[in-house]
């Protein structure tokens, strides 16, 4: 494929047939000309909204149905954050997280370039989302996970029939490799940062300018694990400064687990590069990388918006995934807890002002997570023609 790509660190250009990583060891991205680009008028409801900003893509099945998803207020989340909270849904999605918006456009695209196998390394949401969207567009998916996946992880994955393929060895070396034999047996490796996912991951924050325009948010909170869709949320606000959109950047927040957070001890460091940490057991699985590919592309983003990156442990996770259900209604996997985590403890350090408006994108739905902390259930049982009293004695 010749998608143009750009090194966001040292302006190196290539193309997508030479490799998704420039010379000086960081990540490529899609390059783009958003001058000129104006919010659409048209009504179409999907991430295709921003086709403009895309790779050229035809989306069929399933990826015409990605993003689109709901921006709503948590009014009462305002008192502990000392903000106006809004909250992106993006449980929302077809297979319930913003994976699909890059599934979405790397699928579509390999379909237009002529590729008939796509594939990923992951064995949780990346992975069930490639693999769907595969099935939609009829092309085949290779899902490499790592020797000891969880197998009620796997099941899942497996309703959509991808060939599965278990490998022992360093995970972080997995991903490169899956690149270089995707290259050499024309398989199109969507992986967590690779240029065509982070372009459709972009399409998390045009949703969240658009809603705001002409205007943008203050800050946006998210939790981060590979950097890939971090660095896309910065890359939407650089291209909208760039159209003349955003005159200003709202500060990005990113929120690790402190089980396993390589970009928030670098940060905490003061260090531009993050190293690979020994990542420990966390009820946010689903953000545990020890070895983050673009955790560095993020601690640029995090530095050149005033924002910055930390880590809340698996304690404050809970508390905050609770809060989501009883305050706001949603249902949310602990990995996107984290967003509101970090921003209780931001909070704590005075990063918002009372009338900031403060973005947590709430990552993914908690319908498919093993279930961690499930509520003991206090529901009485009374004979029918008892209802009156029942009732009468708890809602009074
Ligand atoms: C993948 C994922 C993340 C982290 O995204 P990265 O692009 O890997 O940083 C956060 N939350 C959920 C629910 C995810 O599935
Ligand atoms: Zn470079």
């Amino acid at each position: 494929m010749d998608v143009p790509l750009i090194c966001y660190d040292c302006g190196n250009t290539a193309t997508l047939a030479v490799g998704a990583r420039c010379d000086c060891g960081e990540p490529y991205w899609v390059a783009t000309d958003p001058k000129g680009f104006a919010w659409p008028e048209s009504g179409e409801r999907s991430l295709w909204r921003y086709r403009d900003l895309l790779p050229d893509a035809d989306p069929t099945g399933l990826a015409a149905g990605a993003g689109g998803t709901p921006l709503v207020r948590t009014p009462r989340l305002d008192d502990d954050i000392g903000a106006r909270v809004h909250a992106k849904v993006e449980g929302s999605n077809p297979t319930g997280t913003f994976k699909d918006r890059g599934s979405a456009v790397g699928v579509a695209a390999a379909a237009d370039a002529g590729y008939e196998t796509v594939g990923t390394v992951s064995h949780g949401n990346m992975a069930r989302s490639m693999a769907a969207h595969a099935a939609s567009a009829g092309l085949d998916c290779l899902v490499l996970v790592p020797a000891d996946a969880p197998a009620e992880r796997l099941s899942l994955l497996a309703r959509h029939d991808p060939t599965i393929l278990r490998v022992e060895g360093d995970y972080g070396r997995l991903y490169d490799e899956s690149l270089r034999v995707g290259r050499e047996r024309g398989i199109a490796f969507v992986n967590s940062d690779t240029p065509l996912r982070v372009a459709g991951q972009k399409t998390t924050a045009l949703e969240i300018a658009e809603s705001f325009a002409p205007s943008v948010p203050d800050a946006v909170v998210l939790p981060v694990s590979s950097g890939g869709h971090g660095s896309a949320v910065w890359k939407a606000f650089q291209e909208l400064r760039e159209a003349g959109l955003a005159t200003e950047l709202p500060r990005l927040y990113f929120v690790q687990t402190a089980a396993c957070g390589p970009i928030a001890e670098a940060w905490e460091r003061g260090d531009r590069t993050a190293t690979p940490v020994d990542g420990g057991e966390t009820v946010a699985y689903s953000i545990a990388n020890a070895d983050p590919p673009s955790g560095n592309r993020v601690l640029a983003a995090a530095r050149a918006t005033g924002g910055g990156v930390i880590a809340v442990d698996d304690d404050a996770i809970l508390d905050a995934r609770r809060a989501l259900s009883t305050d706001a209604g949603l249902f949310v996997e602990s990995a996107s807890a984290t967003a509101l985590a970090g921003a209780h403890r931001l909070a704590e350090r005075g990063a918002f002002e009372g009338d900031d408006d403060v973005v947590l994108i709430a990552t993914g739905t908690g319908f498919t997570e093993r279930d961690v902390d499930a509520p003991a259930v206090d529901a009485a049982t009374v004979e029918l023609g008892a209802l009156d009293d029942a009732v009468s004695e708890r809602m009074d």
